[in-house]
């Protein structure tokens, strides 16, 4: 008998139908003699919804207020999850975040998990009944509902699992596993049967939203199994192997150098002209902008031969007004000559751990996105991963370009 934390995703559940569809999945596990603890995201699009509802009220929604109505989506489906489940023989307890307890601090909208209280869910699995828990909420030291951040729920299946250490973690989704590049964008993208943290770690940050950044900190962090399946096919049929998130570094030969192509359409790029090159620069500059809590990601400082230096950084989109407001008011005290900015820009980036043996991948990515007639705005590189800035319009061909290039389709 194993104890096993499944999430199920907006679209496993985006219907009374798929609800039942997951209540036979979990109902089938059981059969096996599992202990079950279900996270579920609230119905597709129902989040979106209660944003847009909310900024219907009030343009920019008060972070507590959004959070208690933001968490209704997944009350919803942890009891309708809970009805499907008794309707077919299978005993089943709901929970909010609050009732569990799953403690966060008070961060409204991006909440990070301080402790979870596995008590009650101990006694309700001792039972025999399923435990149904509401992904992407919690509550603070004060009782106030938190949400996690968009695509949270990810992070409290692990969480979960994490804490009742779990012997696997199962995030189902609407695709069979992780594959080598979004396969919305690329139909030959092929589903990995491994990857390592690292490389998740990476890929999630730089765009693939199939599991939130969070959930892969936490569980590399609390050694948590975390796999990645299908909740869409027959619950009768037998189950793909999904990906599997792995800990260990593939030592075969054979293994690809890139694992995968991320991208990110959410990026935003601006310039200060021309300002005086002498110490203090960038900090005058970057100063302001964390000081409003924007995360700056790509840095390029260029001297020219008159010794004045252009300064470009990227930043989310959503960010973008803000940092450019910013910008506008420091420009006079840094003898700027202008500023340029451009919110129609896309990062794509290319992921492996075997780029560490093998030099040339950057030249290699850059030459086969210049056949193409790709302009590169901004380069950036870690160990195992090498980002470009193009323009947005690119994007889909930048990223099939790269996926054909690396050997992946
Ligand atoms: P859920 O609602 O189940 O949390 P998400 O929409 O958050 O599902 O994540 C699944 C989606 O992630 C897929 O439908 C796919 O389009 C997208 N995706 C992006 N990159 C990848 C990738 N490398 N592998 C698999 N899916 C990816
Ligand atoms: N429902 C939340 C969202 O849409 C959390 C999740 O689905 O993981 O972001
Ligand atoms: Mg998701």
């Amino acid at each position: 008998m194993a104890l096993i934390v499944q999430k199920y995703g907006g679209t496993s559940v985006g219907s009374p139908e798929r609800i039942k569809n997951v209540a036979l999945r979990v109902a089938k596990w059981k059969k096996l003699g599992h202990q079950l603890v279900i996270v579920v995201s609230a119905m597709s699009g129902e989040t979106n919804r209660l944003v847009a509802l909310s900024k219907e009220v009030q343009a920019n929604p008060d972070p507590r207020e959004l959070d208690v109505v933001l968490s209704t989506g997944e009350q919803v489906t942890i009891g309708l999850l809970a009805m499907a489940l008794k309707d077919i023989g299978v005993e089943a307890k709901s929970y909010t975040g609050g009732q569990v307890k799953v403690l966060t601090d008070s961060a409204f909208t991006k909440a990070r998990i301080l402790d979870i209280d596995e008590a009650a869910m101990r006694a309700d699995l001792e039972a025999g009944a399923v435990v149904v828990v509401a992904g992407f909420q919690g509550v603070d030291e004060a009782g106030n509902i938190t949400t996690l951040g968009r695509g949270g729920s990810d992070t409290t299946g692990v969480a979960l699992a994490a804490a009742l250490k779990a012997d696997e973690c199962q995030i189902y989704t609407d695709v069979d596993g992780v594959y080598t590049t979004d396969p919305r964008i690329v139909p030959e993208a092929r589903r990995l049967d491994t990857i390592t943290f690292e490389e998740m770690l990476e890929m999630a940050s730089l765009g693939s939203k199939v599991l939130q950044i969070r959930s892969v900190e936490f569980a590399g962090k609390y050694k948590v199994k975390l796999r990645v399946l299908s909740s869409l096919g027959d619950p009768r049929e037998e189950e793909g192997p999904g990906t599997l998130i792995t800990l260990e570094e593939p030592n075969s030969m054979e293994q690809p150098i890139i694992s995968g192509i991320a991208f990110s359409r959410d990026e935003a790029k601006l310039t200060v002209l021309g300002v005086p090159d002498k110490p203090g620069i960038a900090y005058q500059i970057l100063g302001p902008i964390a000081e409003a809590n924007v995360d700056v990601d790509m840095i390029i400082q260029n001297v020219g031969s008159d010794g004045s230096t252009d300064f470009s950084f990227t930043v989310g989109r959503g960010d973008y007004a803000k940092a450019l407001a910013i910008l506008e008011k420091v420009k006079d005290s840094i003898k700027a000559r202008g500023i340029t900015a451009d919110n129609k820009i896309c990062k794509v980036s290319a992921v492996g751990v075997g780029m560490r043996s093998h030099p040339g991948i950057a030249s290699q990515m850059f030459r086969s996105l210049a056949e193409e007639g790709i302009n590169i705005q901004m380069i950036s590189t870690s160990e195992i991963k090498i980002s470009v800035v193009v323009d947005e319009k690119y994007l889909e061909l930048a990223v099939r370009v790269l996926h054909k290039a690396f050997g992946l389709d």
